[in-house]
């Protein structure tokens, strides 16, 4: 299976903390949409050696939900031109709950977004504003409101915690919602201060600071324990779900999925190389993806890595069986040191998967760089 991720580089204005490309001119939109089904057409033949079919579309940003209905249409109608999609595809719109209105709402639904994933962040005013986000508490809610009331099931909403004005109780308030509506996914990010952003000058001029790692950790868990409480799965270090609507599409990347990213910015696999698109709004609209397009072939440490970090940042952990059969060297090269993180309790092992334990799961990254091989 595979899938295809069409990034929209536009946002109506910077959010404090974000560092992710994209572009506030809007004024490109129209010529983005036409050099983009270019490359859709240009590109079809991506998956065509496996033939593989496509079963997950990804609208991510910027602000996909700043694309007309219409334009929607057009890419999804093109994508299905030009590759071999199942029938019961999965299509998820990131979207901005200022964007959102009933309307909206119902249109995309009847052209085949089936997964909405709303860029909440908080439900305090407060929050936003010091984030510097578009939107309110009350757009967030009306958002969620318009999007069942048009029929949609499959919603998610994002949340950011570690908020550094913030306290734990006020965050974890914030996730009383998923009672109230019938949320099937939340993806809630830990706060990092990027220097590219307002909030990194913040920090250069010691204005703003990243909470303490212990009031992080111990955040993490209490989301964790409150989360799972109301029925949620913690199937991915910063995802949640209701039992089967888990993110298909995000799902079969830590799978080692290929997929084909489109648009400026995007990065695509095809399980050998890593391609990517010069993150140049400018260069795309005027000549094209192919002058920005460049390519790298994966080594076997390359791509053993990659395996090692998505497969333990998932609540599943990493399939030894899988890991002996295309990585044998490389996993009995390791064994010393996963040896020693089992024995400190950091990784356990149950049912032939490797994975984080409560101890060791929100220091994660720690334990896979120790774990990295180096070519
Ligand atoms: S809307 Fe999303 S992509 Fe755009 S600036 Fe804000 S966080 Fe970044």
């Amino acid at each position: 299976m595979a899938g295809i991720y069409i990034h929209v580089p536009f946002c109506k204005t910077r959010c404090h903390y974000c560092d992710f490309f994209k572009s506030t001119n809007l004024a490109f939109r129209k010529q983005y949409l036409e050099k983009l089904l270019e490359e859709i057409r240009e590109r079809s033949d991506f998956f065509e050696k496996n033939n593989t079919p496509v079963q997950t579309i990804y609208f991510g940003g910027g602000t996909p939900s700043l694309l007309k209905v219409e334009w929607i249409e057009k890419i999804l109608e093109s994508i299905q031109t030009n590759f071999r999609v199942i029938d019961n595809v999965e299509i998820t719109l990131e979207a901005n709950p200022d964007d959102l209105n009933f309307e909206y709402l119902k249109a995309i639904k009847n052209i085949g977004i089936n997964r909405l994933s709303i860029g909440v962040q908080s439900f305090f005013d407060e929050d936003l504003k010091r984030m510097g986000r578009r939107h309110n508490a009350l757009q967030s809610r009306s958002a969620l409101e318009w999007a069942f009331k048009a029929g949609f099931q499959n919603v998610g909403i994002d949340l950011i915690y570690g908020l550094p004005w913030s306290d734990s109780n006020l965050f974890l308030s914030n996730l009383d919602v998923l009672q109230e509506y019938p949320i099937v996914h939340l993806s809630a990010y830990h706060l990092t201060i990027e220097p590219n952003t307002q909030f990194g000058k913040l920090k250069l001029q010691k204005k703003l600071f990243e909470i303490e790692d212990s009031k992080s950790e111990k955040l993490f868990w209490n989301l964790h324990d409150k989360v799972e409480q109301l029925g949620f799965e913690h199937y991915e270090i910063s995802n949640f779900c209701k039992e089967d609507y888990f993110s298909r599409h995000n799902s079969s990347y830590w799978n080692n999925e290929p997929y084909l990213g489109v648009g400026p910015g995007s990065h695509s696999y095809d399980g050998n190389h890593r391609y990517w698109i010069k993150p140049d709004l400018h260069q795309y609209v005027t000549k094209g993806y192919s002058e920005g397009l460049s390519c790298e072939s994966l080594t076997t440490t390359d791509r053993f890595n990659e395996y090692l970090m998505l497969g333990l940042r998932t609540q599943k952990g990493i399939d030894i069986k899988r890991m002996m059969e295309n990585f044998e060297e490389f996993w009995i090269n390791i064994q010393p040191k996963v040896q020693k993180w089992l024995d400190s309790d950091f990784l356990e092992c149950e049912d032939g998967y490797i994975r984080g334990t409560r101890k060791g799961w929100f220091v994660i990254d720690g334990v896979i760089k120790d774990l990295f091989l180096v070519d």
